[in-house]
């Protein structure tokens, strides 16, 4: 089917199934009223809000890509891969999603352990920021530090107390990005290596291992992303030609966490129709 030129497409978003502060319905709402006319939501290690968002795009005329932000790990760095339209059921994802929620929670605990030394926080004040079943992060650890009155917002935690360095710092286990991509392909997904250069954020992945991921079937990187510095675009969008990747640009939104604006990135309708072709699942429409 062929994809109209004009269409608006954003692939990276977050709800409050996990560190996003929209409802999955709330979410594709808020696409609708930016003009977005596709929009993928991309929460961290689940696919809780799926189904309400589904039934949302159906009901608004948003166009919905389901898909996943899953955590992984490469060479000790911590890195994010995107999939889109893979099986929600798949055996090997469900299990992951499974043990990195558990192993999340089990740092979130461990983090707010160490804060309570010098903050009166407790685990209770961070559940209250959270949904059932949330993946829970960082974010929410800090939206519990905002609600205590110790910080003004989620972003100013992020450049002090939860910093990596700090002694509140836990890192989470995580399994590795080719174990991922390999998962995500068997899934029928379509993986796409999260910011790859936001070096904002930590060390980002050397070449050879973007080479590892393709050789693994990666499909993509995201390479127009706030996080990724011009230079790494730049290096990115090489790094792709080279390989023969496909090219996303997309926006991270959060909500009111974090200060990324729904379609400030969008990735071309071409490289849409190929992700949309190559998926499993179906994209949902009206
Ligand atoms: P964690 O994965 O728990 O270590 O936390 C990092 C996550 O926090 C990333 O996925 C970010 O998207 C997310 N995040 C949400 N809001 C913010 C913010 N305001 N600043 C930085 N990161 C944020
Ligand atoms: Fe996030
Ligand atoms: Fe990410
Ligand atoms: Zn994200």
């Amino acid at each position: 089917m062929g994809v109209p030129r004009d269409l608006v497409i954003d692939l990276h978003t977050h709800s409050n199934a996990s560190d996003g502060t929209d409802s999955p319905a709330g979410l594709v709402a808020a696409a609708a009223a930016a003009g977005v006319d596709v929009v993928a939501l991309t929460d961290h290690d689940t696919t809780a809000g799926w189904a309400e968002a589904g039934a949302a795009a159906r009901r608004l005329g948003v166009v919905l890509v389901p898909g996943t932000e899953f955590s992984a790990r490469s060479n000790g760095i911590s890195v994010h891969l995107l999939s889109y339209l893979h099986d929600p059921a798949h055996q090997a994802l469900v299990l992951q999603n499974a043990e990195v929620q558990a192993a999340r929670t089990e740092r979130a605990r461990h983090m707010v352990d160490r804060l309570s030394r010098d903050y009166a926080i407790t685990w209770e004040d961070v559940l209250a920021q959270t949904e059932p079943g949330t993946t829970i992060g960082r974010p929410h650890i800090a939206d519990a530090l905002v609600a205590l009155g110790y910080l003004t917002d989620r972003s100013a935690a992020f450049t002090s107390i939860l910093r990596p360095g700090t002694p509140y710092y836990v890192p989470h286990v995580a399994p590795d990005g080719i174990e991922v991509i390999r998962a995500v392909r068997d899934a029928g997904g379509v993986p796409v290596f999260a910011h790859p250069g936001a070096d904002g954020r930590g060390r980002v992945v050397p070449d050879t291992v973007i080479e590892e991921m393709a050789d693994a079937g990666l499909v993509g990187l995201e390479v127009r992303h706030r996080d990724n510095s011009q230079a790494q675009q730049v290096r990115l969008a090489e790094i792709a030609r080279s390989l023969g990747l496909i090219m996303t640009g997309s926006s991270d939104y959060h909500g009111t966490g974090k200060p990324n604006r729904l379609a400030e990135n969008t990735t071309h309708p071409d490289v849409f129709a190929q992700i949309e072709e190559l998926g499993r699942s179906e994209v949902i429409r009206q």
